[in-house]
């Protein structure tokens, strides 16, 4: 490779991370409903497109919806309560709360857009007020964007990524698409986010708050010595989000 043909790769290479880097900044916006700044380029409605989209394969992938009507009812009962009470029901998501067959894999998981999903085997292990933690958890999510900030993240990467192997004289192994570990893992700070609004839906929608700190314990036992790998890439260390959880409560127990 002559030496003016790399210089010009690498500026290129440069040029396309520089504007990867000013269109994640103008994508910053501020959550209305949690107050947050994010980093998010797309629109309420195709988070909502997604999540329909991606739902019917998430559910397969549990052994599809649980059989029972009058069981999947209260769950959609039960989340129905807490979206009603809270700032979710101003938002323009659409919620759907649904049990899912799976009764070995202990989880819960939100798509962006509203479509919140139980297993059989976490459910069968909870209380009402303890269900209700779960689901608020899950409506944090999406509430919280979460997903949508992932998958701007994301895109983020990509663009840079490619800015980097163009500066390298390499564009191949560029992936398109979004993939299901972006909708579905959550960061750290995800995770307390949605422990802390999950808290002030439970307090609005007339739960007991500690039953959450309830619900870490049951997810402490169940991931047992041998965790869980799927609950372990979502869900990260229950012992940690007590701590924060019971600061939640006191914050929302105060106003
Ligand atoms: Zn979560």
């Amino acid at each position: 490779m002559r030496r003016s043909s790399w210089k010009i790769r690498i500026f290129i290479g440069l040029a396309i991370v520089a504007f990867a880097f000013i269109q994640k900044c103008s994508n910053t916006e501020e959550n209305p409903y949690t107050g947050r700044s994010q980093h998010i380029n797309m629109s309420a409605d195709q988070e909502i497109a997604i999540g329909l989209q991606s739902a019917p394969e998430m559910a397969q992938q549990h052994g599809g919806l649980y059989p029972d009507e009058r069981l999947q009812a209260f769950v959609d009962a039960v989340g129905n309560k807490l979206v009603q009470n809270s700032i979710a029901r101003e938002t323009p998501y659409q919620y759907d709360f649904h049990l899912l067959a799976d009764d070995q894999t202990i989880n819960a998981f939100a798509l962006p857009g509203g479509q919140c999903f139980i297993t059989y085997a976490l459910f069968s292990q909870l209380t009402e007020a303890q269900l209700a933690g779960v689901m608020g958890h899950e409506i944090g999510h999406v509430v919280g964007r979460h997903s949508a900030e992932r998958i701007a993240d994301s895109n983020f990467w990509k663009t840079a990524t490619m800015g980097a192997t163009v500066g390298a004289g390499d564009m191949g192994g560029l992936v398109g698409g979004i993939g299901q570990n972006t909708l579905l893992t959550n960061g750290r700070g995800d995770e307390l986010e949605s422990d802390d609004l999950g808290v002030l839906f439970m307090i609005q929608a007339g739960y007991d708050p500690y039953e959450m700190i309830e619900v870490m314990k049951i997810l402490k036992a169940a991931a047992g010595p041998n965790r869980v790998p799927e609950f372990q890439s979502t869900h990260p260390d229950p012992e940690n989000r007590i701590e924060k959880i019971r600061e939640s409560i006191q914050k929302y127990s105060n106003q």
